[in-house]
């Protein structure tokens, strides 16, 4: 029997907020630990929650930028289980009402067609401390400075079918958060992290098979290489005619392997009930009129823009994925700049900078108006694509004006026809040998000869120009 995939995700976004949910300890990242701490978040007796309204107007944003419904008021609800990183021995977290439920967002399906990911929902909640185990000395250390840091968990719909579809939603949704700054989203930090639900039924049944869930995963290739595994295993246990347990996973990524945490007979009863200490969750129709009209366009909006400017499909999605990238784009397509050459420099040689140097395209020295000069530089035709492509690294490190780097050091490209022929008599006068086969039909000896010519010109003869002008050169037996 043929199986098919079908996978849910529920992704849990640190809010950009200062402070945590329920105090105002700082949240920053990397404190010595058990300094940013205070009784609410330490869960001593008597310490009373109070709600963080950034927490509020950051989720409801990420509801609206969604097509969510957000609800004007939601509950918390205290999530009982114990942990040693749990103080309170409950998190606080929205079971009913939350305070966004449906919405989604647009992907391309595996057969290319559009597709659109549904949400189920929207809960906002506090994060746990962290446990270090340090086994040398044989004892586990407790770091509460990440307790009550404020979350969103995002639930969406088992409307995936593929790993590749599970890593654009994601890119594509971490993306869209960033730009909105509901969060600051750095995974390496844990800002953006991923359960992943996957389970297999026979193609074209409606019924959903049993599921593992995978914990906790903090990049996309992590995702990836998990869904695959979780596929394989279970087509590998039905195959056997065995029967997929519902178990709670965690991802080895060093041995790119799932390994069960718990069964169900194990789950949690987690014994939701109502908070006392905190009141409903108010989101006033004034405050989702302003949130709305604060909202950039969506990312089928901003798609649809840069499709229109006439960039292609990949450029437009790697510019709505990367961090900073469209915002970058847009100011030094502002500035003037050719939007398809702008989209073609930023594709093939900035954004691949950017990420080898590991910072975002806004904080380059390399500023969007600099980018804009060096498009023109493009266009005009002062520069070739090789000689950007030499230029290109020192240009981005240094933020040096194009336009002055060809000043001063004369690299224009030479554009005068006269001077130009006049190099390719002498590569043809040079070379006898290579001139007279390329006469006798050795067509491909003339890119030895253009090669010849961009040396002489020091790179500045534009090559297919070059090749022209080496062909009348020829046939004018190297006459001037
Ligand atoms: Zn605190």
């Amino acid at each position: 029997m043929e199986m098919e995939p079908v996978i849910g995700l529920e992704i849990h976004a640190q809010l950009n907020t200062r402070t945590k949910l329920f105090c105002s300890c700082p949240t920053e990242f990397g404190a010595e630990p058990n300094t940013n701490v205070c009784e609410v978040c330490t869960g001593q007796p008597g310490a009373l929650p109070r709600m963080n309204a950034l927490a509020v107007e950051l989720a409801a944003k990420a509801g609206l930028a969604l097509g969510a419904r957000v609800n004007g008021r939601s509950l918390f609800s205290r999530k009982n289980y114990f942990y040693p990183d749990l103080p309170n021995g409950f998190q606080t977290s929205q079971l009913d009402p939350p305070v966004c439920e449906g919405g989604g967002l647009g992907i391309a399906a595996d057969d290319g067609s559009a597709k659109r990911v549904r949400l189920n929902r929207i809960h906002m909640e506090d994060d746990a401390g962290k446990c270090v185990h340090d086994e040398r000395r044989g004892i586990t250390l407790v770091d509460l400075n990440r307790a009550g840091t404020p979350l969103i968990e995002i639930v969406t719909e088992p409307d995936i079918s593929s790993s590749r579809e599970a890593v654009e939603f994601l890119r594509k949704l971490h993306g869209l958060l960033v730009r909105l700054g509901v969060t600051r989203g750095r995974m390496e930090e844990g800002e953006f992290r991923c359960d992943v639900n996957v389970s297999l039924r026979p193609r074209g049944s409606s019924r959903l098979g049993v599921r593992g869930e995978i914990k906790n995963l903090n990049s996309f290739r992590f995702v990836g290489q998990a869904i695959d595994y979780e596929i394989r295993r279970q087509s590998g246990v039905y195959a056997a005619g065995g029967q997929v347990l519902q178990e709670t996973l965690h991802f080895d990524s060093a041995k790119g392997e799932t390994r069960s945490l718990r069964s169900k007979e194990e789950a949690h009863d987690y014994r939701y009930f109502p908070q006392p200490d905190l009141p409903p969750v108010q989101v006033s129709p004034e405050l989702l009129e302003r949130l709305r009209a604060e909202l950039p366009e969506s990312p089928e909006e901003a798609a649809a823009r840069l499709l229109g400017l006439g960039l292609k499909d990949g450029q437009a999605r790697l510019l709505l994925e990367r961090r900073g990238a469209l915002e970058y784009f847009d100011r030094a397509h502002a500035a003037g700049a050719s939007p398809q050459r702008l989209a073609a420099l930023m594709e093939e040689l900035f954004l691949p900078f950017c990420q080898r140097e590991g910072a975002g395209p806004l904080d380059s020295p390399f500023a969007p108006g600099l980018m804009a000069s060096l498009a023109g530089l493009a266009g005009d035709g002062t520069l070739g694509r090789r000689k950007i492509q030499e230029l290109s690294e020192r240009l981005f490190r240094e933020g040096l004006d194009p336009a002055r780097v060809v000043r001063e050091q004369g690299l224009a490209q030479i554009s005068d026809e006269g001077e130009l022929y006049e190099l390719a008599r002498q590569v043809v006068e040079a070379h006898p040998g290579e001139s007279a086969k390329y006469r006798q039909g050795q067509e491909k000896i003339l890119s030895f000869l253009v090669g010849k010519m961009m040396k002489l010109s020091a790179g500045r003869a534009e090559p297919r120009r070059a090749g022209e002008l080496l062909k009348e050169a020829i046939a004018r037996g190297g006459e001037g």
